[in-house]
């Protein structure tokens, strides 16, 4: 069927690695877990890898 196809990654902003895009309708996503439902990713533009550091570094930085 004539529907044009969009990539299902895009390249990590950090290291360049591609990143796959999940598309999980909502459904399917109230079936995970909650350490894996993340409704808000603070970088979208990152993989799952530089993300982690990112958010990592953040974390140290407010220190409670
Ligand atoms: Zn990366």
């Amino acid at each position: 069927m004539g529907v044009k196809k969009k990539p299902d990654y895009m390249k990590c902003g950090s290291c360049g690695r591609k990143i796959v895009r999940q598309r999980l309708r909502p459904s399917e996503i109230r079936k995970l877990p909650k350490s894996q439902r993340r409704p808000e990713r603070p970088y979208p533009e990152l993989c799952p890898t530089c993300m982690r550091e990112k958010i990592k570094k953040s974390v140290r930085e407010v220190v409670e």
